[in-house]
Order: C-alpha cells, then structure tokens, then sequence
C-alpha cells in the first residue's frame, strides 16, 4: 500500500467519485513504481479520499476502487464486483437469440482497466495496463464463483499506447475449435479470439445491427464503409436489403467477410466486398454515378492508410460529405463513431455541418449509445463512447 497526494484542485473531483486517477491530479507520480500496488489517494493535509491500484493506461495512472477507507482490496473485493456484475446481465443468460455479450465493463462495473465479454460459453478478459494484471488471480478466482464456462481467452492491451501484445492468448480451461459461432438477435457470427487484438464483432453494435435488420435495410442498396468482417452487411443481408457493398482497407476483411455471409447462409457471390481505401471507394462511386439507399460510417478514431491520415475529429465532416454525395434522395446514413474525445452534441455539430455545406436536409431518426451491457461509470462520462445517428437524407 502506498499513498498518493492529489493536488488540492483535483479533491472535489475525487470525492465527488471520480474512478480515474490521471497524472495532472497527482502531485508526485513519480513516487508511483510498482504496477498494481493498491494506493490510497489523500489529500495534501493527509486526508483520506479513495482507494485504488496504480497502473499505467494510455496517459492514465489507475483507477480508484473504492471511496471506503474501511474496504480492502483483496479476493472478496473482486468476487463481489464480479458477481454483481454477473447477475446484472441475467437476461442475456437467459436471452436464447443472444449468446455474446459484455459481461464486465471497467470501470462500469467498478473496475476501471479490466473487462470480460462473454462469446457463446468462453469468456474474454481484457487486461488494459500490467497494474490489472496483478489481479488476475483474484479476477480467475471471482468468475470461478460467479459463473460456469468452457474456457478463457485474454488480450494483453498493457503498453501505453494501450497496444495489444501478441501471445497466445489462451488461459484456462478448454479451447474453443475456431471459428466459434455466436449468436446475436438470431444473427450468426463467426469469431476468433486468439487471433490477435480483434474478435471479429463488436459487441457494443449489437442493438445497431438488430435495427438495421429489423427496420433499415429492407429493400435497400447498401454500402457499408470500414466494413472489417462486415458485420454490419450481414445483418442488412439478412433484413432484406437488394445488395450490399463492403469496404475495407485491410486484406483480411475480404476472407472475413466472406465468412460472416457463410455462417448466415448468405451467398456472398450475391454481394460487393471491395478492399480498398473507402476514399478511393467514394471517387469511384462518384465516376460511376452510383448512388445507395443507405450508407454506413463507421471509421475508426485515427487511421493511416497509403494516402491519407484519418481522424474523427478533423475529417469526420468531410467523410459525411462523400456519404451524402452518394446517398439517394430519401435515403439514410448511419454515422457512427467510438471516439470518446467527441460527444454527442459535437457529433450532432459535424453532422449539421456536412448537410449545410452541401445544401442538402436531413432528419435524424435514431440515436443510439452504448448498450445495457456496456455499463458506464455516470461520474465518468468518456467511458459513454459510443455514438451511432441515423440520418436520413430528406428529398429535396
Ligand atoms: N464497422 C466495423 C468495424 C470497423 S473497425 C464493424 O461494425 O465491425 C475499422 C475498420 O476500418 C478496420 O477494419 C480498418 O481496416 C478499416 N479502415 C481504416 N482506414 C480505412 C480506410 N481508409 N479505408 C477503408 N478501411 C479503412
């Protein structure tokens, strides 16, 4: 145990609940060495304010866990957060169209750094700094207790820069044959999860995939941008939609999209899969006079491919300018960003943007944050990240 002084400015903060500890608020970081070491965050006169574990995450220095000086961080701590956190997810044990799901989410669930993600019976934990992993026996210990699985998978994201390490990733228990096959709303997935940072689905997408196969995608030409294992195509597939079109950079994403059609009894043959630059897509979309009845953004927070470098902040305007270039009168984009340095009101601002400076109206339909899984921390508004706005392109 070892105590750390906040700055006077920064008490409020933590005594109003704030659960992550970053380096402005400490007055010597310093004096912090040992990852995983439990601390006691006090005021400079010595005051009690919070207790918590020291570790480095992107430029973060750990998590508070508790605000009870009398609680002690040991096997019965993580035993309880774990199993409350289990037991708030009991529908989705009980959900039979579903079996893939956040089981913990940081700092949600009381546990800044860590999550687990159940995928059809084989848990994920997510180790977000080696302070986290100093716990992993307790964490073992605790799902041990709380739940029965076949086997458990980790991704070590422990570098600063938040950088998974390649490993095996296998931990406990039985491995899974690969691909392993989950189940979302009735919609199959294939997934990998020792297969290096990614899965090949992103949980917090599920209620966005389940609207755009139960009321979007009907009848309409799809193209879904940054597309991965185009999770998003299948589910507009399997809503009805004519066609769909795929993009995405990564040579991967080709045998990956392929894949997801498979396991839905999807002929892909019926659908685009294009890897390539989705800037490049648009110029090509744009030559041809192709237009589509919805059109799917979902970009990552920074890329850089061979030509350009892409961030939401500055570019997400200009993306949505492309999309609705190629939108058809009436039709609908769906935007869609995890970047947790904008919010909603921002995202709303971009949108407003691009639809001006084009001259074009829009109507948003839907909005849609992360899911009841995904739990938040309320004293800590950048774990909401997730943002997704369906926009409809009003005909002029
Ligand atoms: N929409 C996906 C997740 C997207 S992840 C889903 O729901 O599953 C971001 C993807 O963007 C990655 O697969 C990456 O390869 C791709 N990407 C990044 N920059 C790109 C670019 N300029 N053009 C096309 N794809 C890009």
């Amino acid at each position: 145990m070892q105590t750390v002084k906040i700055k006077n400015k920064y008490v409020s903060k933590y005594r109003g609940g704030y659960p992550h500890l970053f380096k402005e608020a400490i007055i010597d970081p310093t004096a912090l060495e040992q990852e995983g070491t439990v601390i006691d965050l006090i005021e400079q006169g010595g005051k009690f304010l919070a207790r918590g574990y020291y570790g480095r995450q992107n430029k973060g220095y750990g998590w508070v866990l508790t605000q009870n000086k009398s609680e002690t961080i040991d096997q019965l701590f993580f035993s309880n957060k774990i199993a409350t956190a289990v037991t708030k997810r009991d529908t989705f044990f009980s959900d039979d169209q579903t079996n893939a799901f956040r089981l913990f989410n940081g700092e949600g669930d009381g546990i800044g750094g860590l999550t687990i993600d159940y995928y059809a019976g084989f848990l994920l934990i997510t180790w977000y700094s080696q302070g986290i992993y100093q716990f992993k026996s307790y964490v073992l210990e605790a799902l041990e207790q709380s739940l029965t699985y076949q086997g458990i998978y980790q991704k070590k994201r422990f570098d600063t820069g938040g950088k998974y390490i390649d490993d095996d990733d296998f931990v406990k228990g039985k491995r899974a044959e690969w691909p392993l096959l989950i189940k979302e709303n009735g919609i199959n997935y294939a997934v990998h999860l020792n297969e290096g940072p990614m899965t090949g689905i992103f949980l917090d997408q599920r209620e966005v995939r389940k609207a755009i196969k139960g009321h979007v995608a009907k009848d309409k030409t799809v193209l879904n941008t940054f597309s991965y294992t185009g999770a998003f195509s299948v589910s507009a597939a399997l809503g009805g939609a004519i066609k769909t079109t795929s993009v995405d950079l990564a040579n991967r994403s080709l045998a990956k999209t392929i894949e997801q059609f498979t396991v839905n009894h999807l002929d892909h043959n019926k659908h685009e899969i294009k890897v390539m630059d989705v800037f490049r897509y648009f110029n090509y979309a744009k030559k041809h006079q192709l237009n589509f009845d919805l059109v799917i953004l979902d970009p990552p927070s920074f890329a850089r491919s061979k030509k350009h470098t892409f961030s939401v902040a500055k570019d997400y305007v200009k993306l949505l300018e492309e999309a609705i270039a190629i939108t058809s009168d009436g039709g609908m984009i769906i935007a869609s960003t995890n970047y947790s340095g904008i919010q909603l009101k921002k995202f709303k601002q971009f949108i407003e943007q691009a639809f001006t400076n084009l001259n074009e109206k829009y109507q948003i339909k839907e909005t849609f944050r992360l899911p009841f899984d995904f739990q938040t921390d309320k004293q800590f508004p950048e774990g909401n990240y997730l943002k997704v706005i369906f926009i409809e392109k009003v005909r002029g």
